[in-house]
């Protein structure tokens, strides 16, 4: 099947830089959420990403307009405006009953061969394949953030996953300028079984007084040259989707090294998400 059309639902952070990223590539991009205002907020985000891209002489104006030329937004999923996507790409909320109710509405809306891809960060991919009739073309496409700048996807395979469609990822995720790393379906896969945890790890050494954010971050940065600290990075995740991925480890491996940090329980009951709600563990310029 050539790939020349994508669906992608969510347009966060996520959802957003997806499209984003595969319109630069060529491909024709359907997108759609749930709130008119986020698929707003994503279009702008995405133009803002390319005015810059073009001031820094890395695209022509003729390229931006090419690229936002090819993302079509789509208020609703039907199946006649979804007809053409040959593989949909889910970057909504990390919550399972979320993702499992999209992905039966994506079963009614796409055609029966479509891709039905999710980008979790860490929920199990047999899971969310078993809400569907149709596993064996359920799988996991996990792109980093951002994902314009990020060569990594990490693939995982459901249990049910056909060969076929794995193949077939991982050259779209070529395709797309991407790396492509097949993992297994194990909580938060290799890429946040690693990397939540440290961040976790840094909001205990706040919450216990160890230090202050900037202090913690400034150690990581200077200490063991990561390009970012990690409460840095936790706000640019997101707050919601740290504590979401650390429940899922916590969850499924029932061991207490993943019990998500008391603090960073009360920052999410707060509203307080980091970068997308202006606070978390520093403070933001909240962009319209
Ligand atoms: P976000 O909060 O920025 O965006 C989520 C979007 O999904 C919102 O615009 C929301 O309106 C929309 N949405 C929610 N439910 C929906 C539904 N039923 N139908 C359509 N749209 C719906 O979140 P994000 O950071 O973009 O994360 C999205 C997904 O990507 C999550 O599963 C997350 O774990 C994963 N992810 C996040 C990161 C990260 O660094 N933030 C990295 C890799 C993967």
């Amino acid at each position: 099947m050539d790939i020349r059309t994508i669906l992608v639902i969510g347009a966060g952070q996520m959802g957003s830089g997806i499209a984003q990223t595969a319109a630069q590539r060529g491909l024709t991009v359907l997108l759609h959420d749930r709130e008119p205002q986020a698929v707003r907020h994503g279009l702008s985000v995405i133009q803002a990403a390319l005015e810059r891209s073009m001031q820094k002489g890395k695209i022509t104006e003729a390229d931006q307009a090419a690229a936002l030329s090819r993302i079509q937004v789509l208020e609703q999923l039907e199946p006649d405006s979804c007809a053409a996507a040959e593989v949909a790409i889910e970057a909504a909320a990390e919550n399972v009953a979320v993702k499992a109710a999209i992905f039966r509405e994506l079963e009614r809306v796409c055609r029966p061969v479509a891709i039905l891809a999710t980008n979790t960060s860490s929920l199990p991919i047999t899971e969310i394949a078993a809400a569907t009739s149709t596993p064996h073309r359920v799988i996991g496409m996990h792109f980093m953030n951002p994902v314009p700048v990020m060569p990594l996807v990490e693939v995982i395979r459901g249990a049910a996953t056909s060969d076929e469609v794995c193949e077939m990822v991982m050259e779209l995720a070529e395709r797309m300028g991407k790396t492509p790393v097949e993992v297994n379906d194990f909580p938060g896969f290799v890429a946040n079984r690693i990397l939540m945890p440290m961040i976790n790890e840094a909001i205990f050494a706040v919450y216990e007084g160890v230090a202050k954010p900037e202090a913690v971050d400034q150690v990581m940065k200077l200490g063991m040259n990561h390009p970012m600290g990690p409460l840095a990075l936790a706000d640019l995740i997101g707050l919601d989707t740290c504590l979401a991925i650390m429940e899922t480890l916590y969850a499924g491996f029932g061991d207490s090294k993943y019990r998500p940090c008391p603090l960073l329980r009360k920052y999410v009951a707060a509203g307080w998400l980091g970068r997308k709600s202006g606070k978390g563990f520093y403070t933001y310029a909240v962009q319209p």
